[in-house]
């Protein structure tokens, strides 16, 4: 790439928005040029307005830019949003319908019949849809919820290579998955917390328009069966997953793990800089995977799984483990944005 392309990054104050600075901040492609976020920042350098919560140094030239309104009058082509979601709906359209192309972390348009809802190793076709969206040369693109990231990347080869019937899930969600200040800790430490608002019918629902097929300008959902149900834990980042599966075959052990160990996919093929170099990592380890020490294996963006076993209900059973706020949150938003440059949806 001669020249970066210039990214603004809405909801830059928040725990999602701080991972974006922190990946974008030496990105080959993109070049931070606006920060924006609620009336509460804007106007503030960002140095002042943010409360950095991460380990990473915040960038010196990052600090420096004022924080601006989420109004579309950024100076950049691409925003990635990491907006709450109460507003985050309503400015995200704001922005494509002024052009912008906006990568979205939020729930709002994740269902929206026109809206890509994208992991680019599963259905990097699915961008074909924003070809009949409504906002001329902007547009809107959706990053999954973070459960639904790690656990549609443990299915897909599950799906291709044997059928897939029903899903049973169970998440241990990282604190980190509500945002900043998220969770009080006198509700959280020494604690687990058996509800989180709304996560339950996200993960039950979103799988099946990921993993579904495009066709002729529309998604043809997949038809399987899932449950979910949802836990806050007491681990900083990093969701797990126990998960149960019923598949149409009924494949042994070894070949449901070369599945995992061999899946690769497009972002693999063009190496687009924020892919792993292996989106799916096996372990036989009994006791793992673990959220501090798998988290941020292969830049924090690859699933790890182990413990697979056969189930007395359902055919087999497995935990999944990946990072909320890089795999299923920014990491994955940005993924998302190389493909769509790297297959020619950005000029
Ligand atoms: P967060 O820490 O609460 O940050 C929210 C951001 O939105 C802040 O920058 C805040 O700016 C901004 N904001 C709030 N109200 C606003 C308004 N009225 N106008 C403009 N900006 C406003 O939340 P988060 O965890 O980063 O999550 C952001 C989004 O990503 C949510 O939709 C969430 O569901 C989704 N998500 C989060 C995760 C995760 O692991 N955390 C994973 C996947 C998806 P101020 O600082 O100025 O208030």
């Amino acid at each position: 790439m001669k020249q970066k392309i210039p990214v603004g990054i809405l909801g830059a104050t928040g725990s999602v928005g701080q991972k974006f600075i922190e990946l974008l901040s030496n990105h080959p492609w993109f070049v931070i040029k606006e920060v924006a976020a609620s009336e509460k920042s804007a106007g503030k350098n960002y140095a002042d307005a943010v409360n950095w919560i991460l380990s990473a140094p915040q960038p010196e030239q990052i600090g420096k830019l004022t924080v601006k309104n989420c109004v579309p009058d950024l100076d950049c082509r691409i925003v990635f949003s990491g907006l709450d979601s109460s507003i985050a709906g309503e400015v995200e359209e704001q922005f494509a319908k002024a052009g912008y192309v906006v990568v979205s972390n939020s729930k709002n348009h994740r269902m929206d019949f026109d809206v890509p809802l994208l992991v680019p190793e599963i259905n990097p076709d699915h961008l074909e849809l924003i070809k009949i969206q409504k906002y001329g040369k902007g547009c809107i693109i959706t990053n999954p919820n973070c459960s639904t990231i790690g656990l549609v990347l443990s299915l897909k080869p599950l799906l291709d290579n044997f059928g897939l019937e029903s899903v049973n899930v169970v998440t241990l969600q990282a604190i980190s998955g509500a945002g900043y200040p998220g969770v009080a800790s006198l509700d959280i430490y020494d604690n687990v917390i058996p509800f989180i608002g709304g996560e339950e019918s996200k993960v039950e629902k979103e799988p099946a328009k990921i993993l579904g097929s495009y066709k002729n300008g529309t998604i043809e959902n997949l038809n399987f069966k899932i449950s979910a149900q949802c836990n806050r834990v007491p681990v900083v980042d990093g969701h797990t997953e126990c998960v149960q599966v019923n598949l149409t075959s009924k494949p042994a052990k070894e070949e449901i793990i070369d599945a995992w160990e061999n899946f690769s996919s497009e972002p693999q093929k063009l190496d687009l800089p924020t892919a792993p170099s292996k989106p799916i990592y096996y372990f036989n380890t009994v006791n793992y995977p673990q959220p501090r020490i798998h988290r941020n294996l292969d830049k924090g963006m690859a699933l790890s799984i182990g413990r697979l076993r056969e189930d007395s209900i359902f055919d087999y059973k497995f935990v999944i483990l990946s990072h909320n706020t890089i795999r299923g949150a920014a990491g994955g938003a940005i993924l998302c944005a190389e493909l769509m440059i790297a297959n020619g949806y950005i000029q």
